[in-house]
């Protein structure tokens, strides 16, 4: 099988490490022919390929990363509003979808938040709780990718960027030979830590799923998620534009409160994108845009109070542009005094439980992660490697773990780096 049609580029000179690396080894490629060999190649310089490399390099394996991309970690430095929102405190089972709900238990068991804030702390990378126990760099992003290529130099990782995966085959001796443009590369084990499919200009490729297919395991197919839902231009909702509100957002169940954003071709903001994981096209969203409040009691109490208009009468609990919006799709503002018991019923239900049906996604174009990936049925939940393939191991988001908005996903990326890592 042949890869070779992402990323072309014929650097044969020399395996490069990233300019931010400079004391990682580094091994002249030859020619074609000759091989490079390690104990373990890892396939992704992300956030879980570069936990795992640095592991699996501690316990004095010899590692090899090998990426596409001419510099390591974009993902991570365009995250967080490039402040990485690097883990959660709060971080459990419960905050990941997966067709195997319980597969992530293990490694999220055996590498918690606190283990990551170690790391932080002793390479002095200042960091505060945002909300909800998501913690951000004081300062940069590049802090976070500095330190895990620092990590990688002073464990002896070897880094190859800009390098082009051709073909990957077993080798009869259960290893890996892994054909790239900067030559052949053997490991004894081959980690797969490509990630998902969103955003496609940080080096996004499907590369993961490719290689799952090739060697016979099982995917659960990909979609968008934590990502912008577009709405049926009859809603005409684009006059809310920049519009956010406090809200609850029920997707199938599972409800999330938070800001929910109007953008001009539908939703966002932080309750949409954490819904829109849980959202299937053709189903509904119920919204709540009063969460806490109790709109028929309020109502009703205001009856008393002569001419008060609706509008008037919520003014306070919503932005004015939505109150007017939504009173005009459902009746229009009138005194408080003139509504009927039914009418007040009816406003409950229209600010308590919006029904929205969205068109789609924005895609992968604005999705923060991608849901689905390698089943994890066909995974060891301990190390990670696939249950017929011996050697094969698949880490961070490529894996069908997705995580909620807020340090999840990179907490999942460094704890399945942590599980390859220590079996590697
Ligand atoms: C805009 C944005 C903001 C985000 N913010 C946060 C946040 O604040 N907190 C959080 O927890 N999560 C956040 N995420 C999600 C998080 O970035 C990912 O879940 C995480 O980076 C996944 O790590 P990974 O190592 O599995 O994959 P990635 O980080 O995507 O790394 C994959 C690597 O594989 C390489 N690769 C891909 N294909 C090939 C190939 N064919 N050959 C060779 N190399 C290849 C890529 O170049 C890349 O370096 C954000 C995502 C986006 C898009």
């Amino acid at each position: 099988m042949r890869y070779g049609d992402d990323r072309q580029r014929h650097d044969h000179a020399l395996l490069r490490p990233s300019p931010r690396a400079p004391t990682c080894r580094l091994v002249p490629t030859g020619s074609w022919g000759a091989v490079s060999r390690f104990d373990c190649v890892v396939i992704g310089g992300g956030a879980a390929g570069l936990w795992c490399a640095i592991t699996a390099a501690r316990r004095g394996r010899q590692v090899a990363v090998l990426d596409h991309a001419e510099r390591l970690g974009k993902k991570i430095l365009i995250s967080g509003g490039g402040r990485c929102n690097f883990t959660n405190l709060h971080a459990g089972p419960e905050n990941y979808l997966s067709d195997n709900p319980h597969f992530c238990r293990s490694a999220l068991a055996r590498f918690t938040p606190e283990d990551f804030l170690e790391a932080i702390r002793e390479h002095g990378i200042a960091y505060h709780e945002k909300k909800l126990g998501q913690l951000f760099c004081d300062g940069s992003a590049k802090q976070i990718v500095a330190m895990l290529l620092a990590e990688c130099a002073a464990a002896g990782v070897t880094i190859m960027t800009s390098c082009r995966i051709d073909q990957v085959v077993r080798s009869p001796d259960d290893g890996f030979s892994i054909i790239t443009s900067l030559g052949v590369i053997a490991g004894g084990r081959l980690v797969v830590a490509t990630g998902g499919l969103s955003i496609p200009q940080t080096g996004a490729s499907d590369f993961g799923y490719r290689i799952a297919r090739q060697f016979g395991l099982p995917i659960i197919a990909p979609e968008p998620a934590l990502v912008p839902l577009t709405m049926p231009s009859q809603e005409q909702l684009d006059e809310l534009s920049g519009v956010s509100a406090d809200s609850e957002v029920d997707a199938g169940g599972q409800a999330f409160r938070e800001h929910l954003l109007f953008t001009h071709r539908g939703l966002s903001g932080p309750a949409i994108l954490q819904a829109s994981s849980y959202w299937r096209p053709g189903s509904v969203l119920s919204i709540d845009l009063l969460p806490g409040h109790d709109l028929s009691r309020l109502l009703t109490a205001a009856r008393a109070h002569g001419k008060l208009l609706v509008s008037s009468a919520i003014g306070d609990l919503l932005p004015k542009r939505l109150v007017q919006r939504w009173l005009g799709r459902n009746g229009g503002d009138r005194p408080v005094a003139t509504l009927s018991d039914q009418a007040i019923a009816a406003l409950h239900a229209a600010f308590h439980s919006w029904q929205a049906t969205p068109a789609g996604s924005e895609g992968y174009r604005t999705a923060e992660v991608t849901r689905g990936g390698v089943d994890t049925r066909a995974l060891s939940s301990q190390t990670m490697e696939a249950r017929d393939l011996p050697g094969l191991h698949f880490i961070g988001e490529v894996v069908d773990v997705t995580g909620w908005l807020g340090g999840y996903n990179f907490q999942w990326a460094w704890a399945s780096g942590n599980a390859a890592g220590l079996a590697v």
